[in-house]
């Protein structure tokens, strides 16, 4: 019987190397380098795990041609020094001893790195400022330009000099090579600009330059983007052909990928609520302009669905990067056919992405708390087993009795309603957050392989704790929804997304935080008329950038009134009393939702500290109400100090 994903484990021949399967990794800046851009051992350790575990190639994170100008992030690998090569060297040979291939994309960031980063103005094609950053650009003059040119090429010969099996050119996501390539933002006169002959000519040097440093044998792939959704911007039209010229001039694959940072529609990586594979249909229309392989990119987080795009011939290879953030051993475990022990990505951008409110510097991921320190957990036993007691059910609970089980503990986890998954069970209710739940899945089932013993409708409190005498406690026990002074019987979210109250047609949501904003998503989708009152000018403050994007379009398709800068008053009578710049208003409801918020709920983390007599650790929502991604850090965190 062939193998599930016979075509994604098969071997394929691009340019001079060969890849010994179709899996590759996609580049995803990590901030993992030192300062000045050197390579340190965490950054090794993060792609050697990856390595180890059945990737074909790796293509190494964004590297700075010319830093601090061209940085995306602070701690973004230089490629513009020669000193940079015994790190590079050593990081090649790593990736390689430990089974893949490894490439280094080579970057610069262009109008979108940031002054606060680089300590200098940005530079571009053209003047025009970033919506971004905020900041405007200074424009590039011609020497300037060949300056550049002849960096990226020698940024090539480095990454070759360092023993890498190529290189990715970053030729998209609105970064330098996107601004000259878009007619949005190259708004030259010179030969630089206007036509697309113009506008492609930077790229083009660039490739030609590059194979002049290195040879016709070197791999050299590229990164483009086929669309920028935004009208007036990129499409296929103007790269289709842009690419059979990079083609010709030398490219050996290309890396379709769409979107972009600037996009009202798309950006460059998608959220949960986007499909899998949802830029597949422009890789394969690649295929109509060039013969060289194609790589599909774009939430490509699962073998099957990469399989299935290999298999109806859709791209020749697949990039998969926050699928490998989620799990390193995603693709091992595809090949030894254990599925269910997949820890699938999520697509929340929170610890990949968006850490801007968090306490993590470097890359995180929601669901893998090793993300980012791989060798320092990894693997790692307890000294003495111990009596490890779990208090909660959620996701941190659930973590924290994985990890404290992998250690050698004798663990148990009590949760006092009847389902494990705490917060996830009403968090993957909202259209396009289905996806959450992959996690509670994933968590449940190794809880169970683990043989963690769980205790289901089972509350605790201090003397309980007492009687069980476990060596050590973590209280994992969430949050309680927040109720408005004099509106104590009115239903929270919770109560909707959890079905156990049904509104009427006309329904007030206050509160436009990620559950404010979901539930309105869920009940406008149920044929609900939805009105969301905020107190602030915006809602989802809290929601990472793309998937606010998503929802805020999904909103205005379906309706949903937003009114800003609203203060809720009461209910009563069939309206909703609000105080809107010192005037008072009403919206017709049959009904009102509160989202207004969290409160910890810890009152059994104090009463253990209080009692002093059993190590007590408290994570995730009890310690302050926020996301998965510190729930699942910290509930690992707990149980790795045990
Ligand atoms: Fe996926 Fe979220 Fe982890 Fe990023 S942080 S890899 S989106 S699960």
């Amino acid at each position: 019987m062939p193998h599930p994903y016979e075509k994604l484990f098969s071997p394929i021949q691009v340019g001079k190397v060969l890849l010994p399967n179709r899996a590759v990794m996609a580049p995803m800046a990590t901030n993992l380098a030192t300062p000045d851009g050197m390579v340190s051992d965490p950054l090794i350790e993060y792609y050697v795990e990856r390595a180890r575990n059945d990737v074909g190639m790796i293509i190494i994170e964004c590297s700075c041609i010319d830093s601090p100008a061209g940085k995306n992030v602070q701690n973004e690998i230089a490629v513009d020094r020669d000193e940079c090569i015994p790190g590079l060297k050593r990081l090649a040979s790593s990736i390689q001893k430990a089974g893949a291939k490894a490439a280094l994309q080579i970057h610069h960031a262009g109008s979108l790195a940031k002054s606060l980063i680089t300590g200098k103005q940005p530079i571009s094609c053209s003047a025009v400022p970033s919506r971004v950053t905020g900041e405007t650009p200074l424009e590039l003059s011609l020497p300037e330009i060949g300056d550049l040119v002849e960096k990226f090429a020698q940024a090539v010969r480095r990454a070759r000099d360092a023993g890498m099996d190529g290189v990715d050119l970053h030729f998209s996501h609105g970064y330098l090579v996107t601004q000259f390539l878009s007619p949005l933002t190259n708004l030259r006169s010179d030969v630089y600009g206007g036509s697309m002959e113009n506008r492609l000519r930077f790229a083009l040097e660039i490739i030609r330059r590059s194979r002049e440093r290195v040879g016709n044998d070197y791999l050299i792939m590229a990164k483009v983007t086929v669309d920028q959704f935004i009208p007036g911007g990129l499409t296929l039209k103007e790269t289709g052909p842009m690419v059979q010229r990079m083609a010709e001039a030398g490219l050996d694959m290309i890396h379709a990928t769409a979107g972009d940072p600037n996009s009202l529609q798309a950006l460059p990586v998608p959220p949960m609520s986007v499909p899998r594979g949802c830029y597949v249909n422009l890789a394969e229309d690649l295929r109509k302009y060039t013969t060289i392989p194609i790589a599909a990119v774009g939430r490509i987080n699962d073998p099957e669905v990469a399989e299935k795009i290999l298999r109806d011939g859709r791209a020749d290879v697949v990039d998969i990067g926050r699928g490998l953030l989620a799990d390193a051993a995603l693709l091992r475990k595809a090949r030894e056919g254990r599925p269910e022990e997949m820890r699938r990505c999520i697509g929340c951008n929170q610890g990949c992405r968006w850490r801007d409110r968090t306490k993590y510097l470097a890359i995180r991921c929601a669901v893998n708390p090793e993300v980012g320190r791989e060798k320092k957990v990894g693997a790692l036993r307890a000294n003495a087993r111990r009596k490890v007691l779990i208090v909660g059910g959620g996701p941190g609970g659930m973590e924290a009795a994985r990890v404290a089980a992998l250690r050698g503990h004798d663990v148990t986890l009590c949760e006092k309603t009847g389902s494990l998954g705490g917060q996830l069970i009403l968090a993957a209710r909202p259209p396009g957050r289905e996806e959450i739940s992959n996690l509670t899945r994933y968590l449940t089932h190794e809880l169970e392989r683990l043989k963690v013993r769980v205790y289901l409708k089972r509350e605790i409190d201090a003397t309980a704790i007492t009687e069980m005498a476990p060596d050590a406690v973590i209280v994992a026990t969430g949050s309680i929804p927040v109720k408005l002074d004099g509106a104590n019987s009115l239903p929270c979210a919770e109560e909707v997304l959890g079905g156990r109250m049904i509104p009427g047609r006309r329904v007030v949501i206050v509160g436009g935080g990620s559950v404010g904003s979901g539930t309105a998503d869920y009940l406008s989708e149920k044929g609900h008329q939805v009105t969301l009152v905020l107190r602030r000018s915006d809602f989802g403050l809290k929601l990472e950038p793309s998937t606010k994007l998503v929802v805020q379009n999904r909103l205005r398709e379906k309706g949903v009134t937003v009114v800003t800068k609203g203060r809720f008053l009461g209910y009563g009578g069939g309206h909703v009393r609000i105080e809107r710049e010192g005037a008072e208003e009403t919206i017709p409801a049959d009904d009102v939702v509160l989202a207004v918020g969290y409160r910890p709920d810890n009152l059994l983390y104090q009463q253990i500290q209080a009692g002093g007599k059993v190590r007590a650790y408290a994570i995730g929502d009890c310690v302050e109400p926020r996301g998965i991604m510190e729930a699942v850090n910290e509930g690992a965190e707990a149980a790795w100090s045990i």
